[in-house]
């Protein structure tokens, strides 16, 4: 069975090891760590692709993970790893992009959540009377702790309770959130990495619990396609168990087409109104006839090319042996261009439907603000918009377009609206 990775949030209560203030010093540290050395990974990456920085005898990850660990030591081992994978992830996700000059250095704010690897996590058992659940968290490592006892501003009591981990308390909430932590505690719900993530507004500091769940509604032999056409001049697909592939289909012929008969509706609607006595027969009708004749011509064009795509896209489906096919609602989407909603999305909406049903294929519509504001890495919310999406939670940088692809097929059914299956 496919799982997917979602997240919920807890707010860290207090430390129960020691006091607020060495915690708070401690996470601060970390976060501000964390931030540089995600920084320092993405630039040593560039740098290896123009002006290697690794000796040559050397892999460049295990250079890469060793000046890391030397610059990074106070971080907990296993928590450093996951946070130089994350940043190599974003490099490589941005790399192409960034060497063809497409899209900025990618960067991360000194706001970066803390990662915690999944062993950096144990729960212990719910306390007071329930509300709260109390966790063990790995976050420094020897050369860490020392270094936090170092410093000069802690009493020797405080010294004392300076570990590696820290036992803290969090507030285990209602409903699924608490559903969560009583399957993880039973052994039900594995966890993945997780973050610590500080919120300035709420001047509170959060643990994202990152978890699997299994999709039973998404059988892992069931294939599904994914079609966006968020940009009305290509249409972009993309399959669920094959992350590499995807194929765009160039559109700008129909744009241009459409545009070109526009002007052309423009300038007759504008001759009828002068035109001499040449044309004007009997009536309207008469007047009327090369307008109409012109619109004849534009819907027919609209039917050519929305049957190529549709064919296409079906074509492509049956080829890749999918089960079925999602696009997005267009009736849902916030914002759309006039030209899109009302041209061409709509008839090949149909189209697809049709020739689809012809191969046994379904088509599911999916709802685009979902789509585009939550991550598909780790499944948080977000309310990020324009072209580029960053998660809060987890870090991952993309565009929003690369962001709902990647909902489009990796979103469970459940995450449908009611109603929005259609046959
Ligand atoms: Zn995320």
């Amino acid at each position: 069975m496919p799982t997917i990775i979602k997240s919920m949030k807890y707010e860290i209560i207090r430390p129960v090891s020691c006091e607020w203030p060495i915690f708070q010093y401690i996470l601060k540290t970390l976060q501000q760590e964390s931030f540089r050395l995600k920084n320092r990974v993405v630039q040593y990456c560039y740098q290896q692709e123009f002006l290697p920085v690794a000796p040559t005898d050397k892999p460049f990850r295990t250079w890469l993970y060793q000046v890391i660990s030397d610059e990074f030591g106070i971080v907990h081992a296993k928590n450093l790893t996951s946070t130089v994978t994350q940043a190599e992830r974003v490099w490589h996700q941005s790399r192409q992009a960034v060497l063809a000059g497409r899209q900025s250095f990618p960067s991360f704010r000194n706001t970066n959540p803390i990662l915690l690897h999944k062993a950096s996590i144990r729960h212990g058992a719910f306390v007071d009377h329930g509300r709260h659940v109390e966790l063990e968290l790995s976050l420094l490592s020897r050369v860490g702790q020392q270094w936090v006892r170092s410093l000069p501003h802690w009493t020797e009591e405080q010294r004392a309770a300076m570990g590696t981990t820290y036992t803290v308390r969090i507030h285990a909430g209602r409903n699924l959130a608490r559903h969560i932590l009583e399957q993880w505690i039973n052994g039900e719900t594995p966890i993945r990495e997780s973050s610590i993530v500080y919120q300035e507004t709420k001047h509170k500091w959060f643990l994202n619990l990152t978890y699997a769940v299994e999709s039973s509604q998404l059988p892992h032999d069931s294939r599904v396609l994914g079609v966006r056409m968020a940009d009305p001049n290509r249409a972009v697909m993309v399959v669920s168990d094959r992350p590499d592939w995807s194929c765009v289909i160039e559109g700008s012929a129909v744009k241009q087409h459409h545009l070109a008969m526009e002007s052309k509706r423009r300038r007759l609607q504008r001759q009828i109104r002068v035109c001499g006595s040449g044309r004007t027969g009997h009536g309207r009708k008469k007047r009327l006839e090369p307008l109409t004749e012109l619109e004849d011509k534009v819907s027919r064009f609209r039917a050519t090319v929305n049957h190529t795509y549709a064919r296409r896209i079906v074509d492509t489906a049956v080829r890749l042996g999918c089960s079925s096919i999602r696009m997005d609602d267009l009736s849902l989407r916030s914002s759309g261009s006039a030209f899109l909603g009302a041209w061409t999305y709509f008839d090949l909406q149909m189209q697809v439907l049709r020739k689809a049903a012809d191969k046994g294929i379904d088509v599911v519509k999916m709802d685009p603000r979902i789509l585009e504001r939550q991550c598909s890495q780790c499944g948080a919310g977000s309310k990020s918009s324009g072209p580029n999406y960053h998660c809060e939670h987890c870090d991952y940088q993309s565009t929003t377009e690369e962001n709902a692809l990647r909902n489009l097929i990796r979103l469970p059914m459940e995450r449908l609206p009611r109603g929005e299956e259609t046959r």
